[in-house]
């Protein structure tokens, strides 16, 4: 079925499409240079549960770069995910004009997009500062990368709250 190549449904139902495998030839420099960044970051993620390791980096309109990595304690519910971690780093700076681009690096799945909710959050900021972030993710290799766009990964961008405009089988 060609639709579950490029569509994944995630666990609340939200519908986002799914970017193609690339190489790091399909990168700019400053893209490659960021996802460095989040590689970097990977090393600070805490995870006693499972061994998933995500670090993410992002790059602000005013070009400064905020890192996060994944923190999850076993006993406790609460997963706070790299990209939302790397968000409050740039919340807490008094930043926000925008998000230029993310970079997401995943250990040892990946390249992995965003959950729903940090994709949501990302999504919202785009709509708010009317700068479209450019989402770069990759194994921990860095050998495997996707790109696209925030607006372009959900399937309704203007539908920001997961509703769906098309019929699909879930994949995850
Ligand atoms: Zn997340």
């Amino acid at each position: 079925m060609a639709m579950a190549e490029n569509f994944v449904r995630t666990k609340s139902g939200l519908v986002l499409r799914r970017p193609p495998i690339v190489s790091h030839d399909e990168l700019t420099h400053s893209q490659i240079e960021l996802a460095k960044a989040a590689h970097l970051a990977l090393r600070n993620a805490h995870n006693s549960v499972e061994d998933i390791r995500v670090g993410a980096a992002i790059k602000t309109a005013d070009d400064r770069v905020f890192i996060g990595a994944n923190l999850r304690g076993s006993g406790i519910s609460r997963h706070m995910h790299a990209e939302e971690s790397a968000l409050a780093a740039a919340e807490m700076s008094g930043f926000m004009d925008g998000i230029r681009a993310v970079a997401v690096v995943s250990a040892p799945y990946g390249p992995k997009l965003p959950c729903d909710t940090c994709s949501k959050m990302l999504l919202i900021r785009a709509n708010e500062s009317g700068i479209d972030t450019v989402i770069i993710t990759s194994n921990v290799e860095m050998s495997r990368f996707s790109i696209l766009k925030i607006t372009d990964m959900f399937v309704n961008r203007n539908l920001p709250h997961g509703e769906l405009d098309i019929d699909m089988k879930p994949d995850v």
